[in-house]
C-alpha cells in the first residue's frame, strides 16, 4: 500500500516543509529540489510536489492522501478536510486591508459597490456577504497589495504576517478573515492507511516538539541533588547517574525547554555544577 503526499514545491512553506520530512527521518534523496516527485527510498511514500494552493484539490480528488500547506488554501478550497497537525510555521493572517488615505477605520466603513482585489475569491465573498456588505470582487493571482494605485481595486483582501508589505504600499489592515498556519491535512482514508498517515505525522510532531527542547548534561554536588531536581525537572524529573570515584558527585541528564537555557545553567552552576553540556535533541516522542 503506497502512501501519496502533496507538498508545497515552491514558496514560503517548501523550505521547512522538506526540511521536517528529511529530519523526520524520510529520505528525500539529494536532488530533491529539481523533481516534482519523489519515491520516498526508505518508506512506502510517494511525494508530490505542487502549489499551496493545489494540495487542497489533490487530496479532494483522492490524487493524494493526505499534504501539507498553507490553512487559508485548505479554508479558500471550500472542502471538508480533516486537519492532522499544526506545523507551527507559515504563520499569516487573511486580512482586509486599505489605502491610508481613504481614512477607512472599520470595516463598516467600506462602501457598497466598493471593488475588492483578492487571490482569495470564496473568503472573500463570504465575508462580505456576513458583514453585510455589496462588494465587487476582482481575482488576481498575486501582488493584490499594488491593485489599488493600479486603479484596478478600492480595497484589497491578502495575506499579511508581518505587515510590513502593507505599511511599505501605504495600506491599512482594517480586519482578519483567517488565522493561518502551515497545517497537515487529509480527506477521507480508509483504516490502513489511516494509521500509516499517523506514523509519518507523529514523527514529524516529534521533530517540532525536539526543536523546542535541549538535552542538558551536568555534574552536580549529591548534597544539593534536591535543589537541582527542583531547578530543572525535566519531562519526569532528571535521570541521576553514579560517576566513578565519586561519592560527592553524580551525573543529571535532563531534557529541557531551550527557552531555560540561560536560567538553568545559572542556577546549576550556583548549586556547584560541573561540566555542563548542552546538546540538541532531534526527536521527542512523548
Ligand atoms: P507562496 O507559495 O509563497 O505564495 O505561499 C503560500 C502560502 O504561504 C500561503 O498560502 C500561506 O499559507 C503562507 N504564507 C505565510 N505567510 C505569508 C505571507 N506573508 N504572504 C503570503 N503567504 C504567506
Amino acid at each position: 500500500m503506497t502512501l501519496r503526499m502533496a507538498i508545497p514545491n515552491k514558496g514560503r512553506l517548501n523550505e521547512r516543509t522538506v526540511e521536517l520530512l528529511m529530519k523526520s527521518g524520510l529520505d528525500l534523496g539529494e536532488d530533491w529540489g529539481r523533481r516534482l516527485y519523489i519515491s520516498v527510498k526508505n518508506q512506502d511514500l510517494e511525494v508530490v510536489f505542487v502549489r499551496a494552493q493545489d494540495v487542497p484539490e489533490l487530496i479532494n480528488t483522492g490524487a493524494v492522501d493526505f499534504g501539507i500547506t498553507g490553512w487559508d488554501q485548505v479554508a479558500e478550497s471550500g472542502y471538508k478536510m480533516q486537519k492532522l497537525l499544526d506545523l507551527e510555521f507559515g504563520y499569516c493572517r487573511l486580512s482586509v486591508a486599505v489605502p491610508e488615505n481613504l481614512g477607512m477605520r472599520s470595516p463598516s466603513e467600506i462602501p457598497d459597490g466598493c471593488k475588492v482585489a483578492t487571490s482569495f475569491p470564496k473568503l472573500t465573498k463570504s465575508y462580505f456577504e456576513r458583514i453585510g456588505k455589496k462588494v465587487k470582487i476582482i481575482q488576481v493571482s498575486g501582488a493584490a497589495e499594488i491593485m489599488p494605485y493600479m486603479g484596478v481595486s478600492d480595497i484589497i483582501v491578502d495575506l499579511v504576517s508581518s505587515g510590513s508589505t502593507l505599511k511599505m504600499n501605504r495600506l491599512t489592515e482594517l480586519d482578519v478573515i483567517v488565522k493561518s498556519q502551515a497545517v497537515a491535512i487529509c480527506g477521507k482514508l480508509e483504516a490502513e492507511k489511516k494509521e500509516a498517515v499517523t506514523d509519518i505525522l507523529d514523527s514529524i510532531r516529534s521533530v517540532i516538539e525536539a526543536e523546542k527542547k535541549i538535552y542538558l548534561m551536568a555534574d552536580v554536588p549529591v548534597k544539593n541533588l534536591k535543589a537541582v531536581e527542583r531547578a530543572c525537572p525535566g519531562i519526569e524529573g532528571p535521570t541521576i547517574m553514579n560517576i566513578a570515584g565519586r561519592d560527592d558527585m553524580v551525573a543529571i541528564h535532563v531534557v529541557i525547554d531551550k527557552s531555560d537555557v540561560f536560567d538553568s545553567v545559572n542556577k546549576l552552576k550556583k548549586l556547584g555544577g560541573k561540566g555542563i553540556l548542552i546538546l540538541p535533541i532531534d526527536r521527542l516522542v512523548a
